[in-house]
């Protein structure tokens, strides 16, 4: 089973729901494909030093 939940926030990838387990992560209400979601981690980590 496949849901179209939207589109990642940054990349505009489209994003589902594959048999309960979303295909990105939702931050605060948005949308990320897991590429961009990483990439916010580590420009997160490297802000930190
Ligand atoms: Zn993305």
């Amino acid at each position: 089973m496949k849901v179209y939940i939207g589109t990642c926030v940054t990349c505009n990838k489209e994003i589902y729901c594959k048999d309960g387990f979303l295909d990105g992560v939702n931050e605060r209400g948005r949308l990320y494909c897991f590429t961009c979601s990483e990439e916010r981690q580590q420009e997160t980590e490297h802000n930190k030093n």
